[in-house]
This record gives C-alpha cells, sequence and structure tokens, in this order.
C-alpha cells in the first residue's frame, strides 16, 4: 500500500513552486502545496523581463540559447491550461550613452552568435516625442515579458480547487523526516521541497548556503499620453503592462534591513523617469521585495546532504522568469528519475560544516 498521501510536500508557492510542481505533475506525481501569501513576494512584485542581453558588456545572458525556448514553451504550455496571457513576446529598446557605447553596441551585434538577439538599428516608433532621446539606441529581440504574478494566482486556485493547497506559515520544527519521507500536521509525503524564495535563509535545514537577497523597489505608473509597446531600458526600465499601466524599476539595495517601500526609493524612481519621460505620468502603486540571490549567482537546486528527503529549489535571483522553467524541469527529473544535476546548480557545490 502507498504509504503517502502525496509524493511531494512542496513549501512555498510563488514562481519557483509554481513550475516545480507543474513539471512534478506532468511527470505524473502528486503534489500538495503549503504557502503564505505574500505582498513582499519577488513574484508578485517582478516585471518578470526575460533578456537575452545584459550588462554593460552587452553580453548573452548565461545559457540564454537554451533557457528562452524552453521558458517561451513553459509558459505558452501553461497559458493553454489556465487559459491566461501570461508571456508577452516585447522587444527592448537599450539607451546608449555615447559613442563608445554605440561602437560596443554595432561591435557586439555583428557577431556570430549575437546577430539573431541584437538588432544594430532600433525603431523607436510610438516614443518619438514622448521621451528625451538618449545618444543612441540598440534593440533586443527574443526578449519578453511574463506576467509572473498571474501565473501564480491561476496555479493556487488550480490546486486550491483540487484540495491540494493549504494557506498556512509553515513551521520547520513540526516536520518530522522518516525513514523514506516525511509527515507534516497530518500529511504525508515522499519527499518535501522548500521553494521559499529569500526566506529560505530562516530553513534551520538549509540556511548553510550562501543566500544574498537583494531588495527592489517598483513604481507602477499610468502614463495617459502614451501606448507604448516594447520595454525601455534608460537607466530605469520602463515595462508596458495591461490596461494602460507601467512598471518601472528598480533599484538594488545590498543586505536590506527589512523590506518595506522607502520614500527615498519612490523619489529615485520618480526622479529617473521625470528626467525620461515628456509626458505627464501618475504614480498608483508603490512595491518593495527581496530577490532571492544567491553568492554565484547560479540556482540552488538539491537534496539535504544527510536527509534526502529534504530537497532545495531556490537561487532563481534576479531572473526568475527566464531561469526557472529548465531548472524547474531539471529539479523534476532529478526527483523523480534520478537525473544527475548539473554541477553548476547542485547544491553540493556549497559543502556543509
Ligand atoms: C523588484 C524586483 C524586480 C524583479 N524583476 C525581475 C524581472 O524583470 N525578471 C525576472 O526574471 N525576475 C525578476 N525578479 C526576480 C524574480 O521575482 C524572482 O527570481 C522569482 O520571482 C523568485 O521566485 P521564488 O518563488 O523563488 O520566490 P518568491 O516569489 O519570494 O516566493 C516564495 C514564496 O514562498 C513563501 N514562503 C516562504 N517561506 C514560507 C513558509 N515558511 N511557509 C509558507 N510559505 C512560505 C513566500 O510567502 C512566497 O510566497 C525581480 C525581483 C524583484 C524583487
Amino acid at each position: 500500500m502507498q504509504p503517502f498521501n502525496h509524493d511531494y510536500l512542496l513549501i512555498g508557492q510563488g514562481l519557483a513552486g509554481t513550475l516545480l510542481a507543474h513539471f512534478l505533475e506532468k511527470a505524473g506525481k502528486s503534489v500538495f502545496v503549503i504557502g503564505q501569501q505574500n505582498e513582499h513576494a519577488a513574484s508578485s512584485v517582478a516585471a518578470g523581463i526575460i533578456n537575452p542581453i545584459t550588462g554593460r558588456r552587452y553580453v548573452k545572458s548565461w545559457q540564454v540559447d537554451r533557457l528562452i525556448p524552453f521558458a517561451r514553451d513553459t509558459y505558452r504550455e501553461l497559458e493553454q491550461q489556465f487559459h491566461i496571457s501570461i508571456y508577452h513576446q516585447r522587444n527592448i529598446l537599450r539607451a546608449l550613452f555615447n559613442a563608445k557605447e554605440e561602437n560596443d553596441w554595432l561591435a557586439r551585434s555583428g557577431e556570430e552568435d549575437y546577430g539573431s538577439y541584437m538588432l544594430d538599428r532600433a525603431d523607436l516608433d510610438g516614443y518619438a516625442g514622448k521621451i528625451e532621446r538618449a545618444f543612441g539606441y540598440g534593440e533586443v529581440q527574443y526578449s519578453a515579458q511574463v506576467d509572473i504574478g498571474l501565473l501564480v494566482q491561476a496555479f493556487r486556485s488550480y490546486l486550491e480547487n483540487k484540495g491540494a493547497y493549504r494557506e498556512e506559515p509553515f513551521d520547520h520544527a513540526q516536520l518530522k523526516v522518516r525513514e523514506q519521507g516525511v509527515a507534516y500536521k497530518g500529511i504525508k509525503a515522499g519527499a518535501i521541497v522548500f521553494c521559499e524564495g529569500r526566506w529560505a535563509k530562516e530553513n534551520p535545514f538549509f540556511n548553510y548556503l550562501p543566500f544574498h537577497g537583494d531588495k527592489g523597489e517598483v513604481l507602477i505608473v499610468r502614463i495617459p499620453d502614451a501606448a507604448f509597446e516594447k520595454i525601455l531600458k534608460q537607466q530605469i526600465f520602463i515595462v508596458p503592462l495591461q490596461n494602460g499601466l507601467y512598471w518601472i524599476g528598480s533599484n538594488y539595495v545590498k543586505n536590506p534591513e527589512d523590506d518595506e517601500p522607502t520614500e527615498a526609493g519612490a523619489e529615485y524612481l520618480r526622479s529617473q523617469l521625470e528626467r525620461i519621460l515628456k509626458t505627464p505620468f501618475e504614480a498608483v502603486e508603490h512595491r518593495a521585495a527581496i530577490r532571492p540571490t544567491v553568492k554565484d549567482r547560479r540556482p540552488f537546486l538539491g537534496r539535504h546532504p544527510e536527509f534526502p528527503e529534504l530537497a532545495l529549489f531556490n537561487g532563481l535571483g534576479t531572473k526568475g522568469a527566464s531561469l526557472g522553467p529548465y531548472w524547474a524541469k531539471h529539479m523534476a527529473d532529478h526527483l523523480v528519475n534520478n537525473v544527475t544535476l548539473e554541477e553548476a546548480v547542485d547544491i553540493k557545490r556549497f559543502v556543509k560544516k
């Protein structure tokens, strides 16, 4: 007789928990999720930008050639499953502030491997007269914006409807680790996977890992005279959302004391936006969250070194929208089929002392 009610118990249902649950179910496994909705969860504050070309040197993000197509296919599949629209293909207009930046952009876009992602001539149609022009612009394609918040909500309703979700703070002290399984307040599962985002720092089983956590603040604004369709990166990001709203962000605060929005953060974003826009805007929301960043900026996947029934899926950092799908599938393959984890993401790279 099957001794467990569920194959996997997942803790936390942000993007990480959602995607892992999705792939475990696709592999034919049953999941039960315990989560606590939190307005400061990264997944409900993020813009969800997928950007293949990043940094001052315009380099391809780690593994984009395989991550982006996989992410797109996963989000499209979830759109169909839940009848929602979450994956918005949008080019990114990248402001270039001087001749050197423009030259560097042109040189990079001419490189083999980069041409498909970078356009040397940007099309600013729709922005004319609405923004202060920078020195020049490059344009990125195969970029996108994912409505992570909507995906998480839709997946939660789905779990609730089939009685596979419980809304409560998980209390680690009450977890019982048994031979070949775990038990928690009447729930029995073959294994537990923690998907707690930046709260994993407080997880007594995995807090030996080098979690960081960088805070970011965002404004949601209305720009009545604009109908921008691309993502603009001009110091800050201006990202079109639904209903005439735009996501404006973000700053990076290392070692934050808390996850609350601050007046200084709002003022920074407002003043940046005033410098860029030639048309009025109205802020409708101001939010903050801590990104689940980690020491070497690679996801954290794996089982606990002493208790293999305990596992972790975390470290999606600043790039959950692009990293999440591929590594959630990899984690599910590891859990279900014992597929060896890639070294770069395996938590074995950090030794528990
Ligand atoms: C300002 C900002 C901008 C960002 N922009 C982008 C972007 O443009 N593109 C991109 O790809 N990424 C972006 N990110 C990063 C992205 O948000 C994250 O990579 C991703 O959402 C992390 O998902 P997660 O599920 O690991 O964490 P979270 O979303 O934080 O989810 C963790 C969940 O676990 C729950 N939880 C934790 N502990 C417990 C417990 N004990 N009991 C019950 N529940 C618990 C929490 O309440 C939460 O719901 C941004 C992040 C921020 C903050």
